[in-house]
């Protein structure tokens, strides 16, 4: 058995499978007839591993954060993805995809976005590469997240309001979906993190994977060991944590550790917190654990952090969640601010709030003063800038 991969029909355990209408049935079973053998070939992992290294700046650091070690009385490790080109680990998925959607020959890119951090890391590839880049962004994060919309309109793609719901990420996502169920034949959907029908999850989850493919080796250089005790990382999709946990989902020695927005508190109805909240259903061509209401209504999620803010979880996640092989952790937005300050204070560096919630968990948790513990620190702080004056108490 293993952690890692979904059996044949994209299934983790209950959770994952192909939800999907039937006019996109013809897209994703050409990514799925197509994906690991094109990933597999020599040539794609050369052209991959290269603009890996040279345009996005890999491998990232792994940092011994040593004030921080000594403050919560273990070893703590900083694996840098705020290092990447474009601030964030999403530009490895967008890399990964867009030399798959080549290989399609494809000629537009379509892709949804609540933050803008997976739009920009998309229009960024696009242009790279010379493909048109629509991205489906809510209303009311076009409003809360400018400088984003404006970094990809820059980077020449066009941004369209999703106008729907609540005007956020699920409304954007289902935008981006009737999108592609119209324009079926020339466009390829980057989707942003471990969710979305099979094989979006495992496809995405391979393409971070490199998180930990990298650790690994940097932890044997700094430690004499591959192996840390723990990696714990931050969800709301949970692709920057499946990418932490890759290699070590099947060594159970090392425990992982989910870490969920908690919001103003898990139990206080504005939270993001979906495996303590959520039961299974069907979300964006998946099944996987979800926020929703008697009768099945999506309940809005709320996080300070526009990048967990999603009502569902991968099923990847949902299933480690359900096996037992991830501790999940809850940190509401006070405890992640405060983190984020932490962070910035000891150790210099202004994490992204989403990576802020990873840190979070590291006051809630029991540490041996010889452990190695390794935060993903998904992304920097600079998109952040304006929740944090808002926020204000540093
Ligand atoms: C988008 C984002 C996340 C959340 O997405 P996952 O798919 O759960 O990784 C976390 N951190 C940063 C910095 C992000 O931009």
């Amino acid at each position: 058995m293993t952690y890692k991969q979904p059996n044949e029909r994209g299934y983790y355990g209950q959770f994952g499978g192909a939800f999907i209408p039937e006019m996109l049935y013809p897209n994703v079973e050409e990514l799925k007839e197509n994906y690991l053998q094109m990933i597999g070939e020599e040539s794609f992992q050369k052209e991959f591993d290269s603009l890996l290294k040279d345009y996005v700046g890999r491998p990232t650091p792994l940092y011994f954060a040593g004030k921080l070690s000594e403050y919560y009385g273990t070893n703590i490790y900083l694996k840098r993805e705020d290092l990447n080109h474009t601030g964030a680990h999403k530009i490895n998925n967008t890399i990964g995809q867009i030399l798959l959607a080549k290989r399609l020959g494809k000629q537009k890119i379509i892709a949804e976005t609540g933050a803008g951090q997976h739009g920009v890391a998309t229009a960024t590839v696009c242009a790279l590469m010379g493909l048109e880049c629509i991205v489906y962004m809510g209303k009311l994060d076009m409003e809360r997240q400018r400088p984003n919309v404006e970094r990809m309109r820059i980077l020449g793609a066009t941004v369209i309001p999703a106008e729907s719901g609540s005007m956020t990420l699920k409304d954007a996502t289902n935008e981006a979906m009737r999108h592609w169920i119209n324009n079926p034949a020339d466009t390829h959907y980057i989707i942003g993190s471990v969710v979305g029908p099979h094989p979006y999850p495992d496809m995405v989850a391979r393409f971070q994977s490199v998180i930990s493919e990298e650790m690994r080796w940097q932890l044997k250089e700094h430690t004499g060991n591959e192996n840390p005790d723990y990696v714990i990382a931050c969800v709301g999709g949970g692709s920057n944590a499946a990418g932490a946990f890759y290699h070590y989902l099947d060594d159970l020695d090392v425990k992982l550790v989910a870490v969920e927005a908690a919001g103003l508190g898990v139990n206080s109805g504005e939270s993001a917190a979906t495996t303590a909240l959520g039961k299974p259903g069907v979300l964006h061509g998946s099944k996987t654990l979800l926020m929703q209401t008697e009768d099945g209504q999506v309940v809005e999620p709320y996080s300070i952090s526009a990048g967990l803010d999603y009502p569902g979880i991968g099923p990847i996640h949902a299933h480690l969640f359900d096996s037992g092989r991830a501790q999940f952790q809850y940190v509401t937005d006070e405890e992640a601010m405060q983190s984020g300050i932490q962070l910035s204070r000891m150790e210099g560096i202004i994490p992204a709030i989403e990576s802020a919630h990873a840190l979070g968990a590291l006051g809630k948790m029991k540490f041996e003063k010889d452990d190695v513990v390794v935060v993903n620190l998904s992304g920097r702080g600079d998109k952040d800038l304006e929740s944090y004056i808002k926020w204000g108490k540093y």
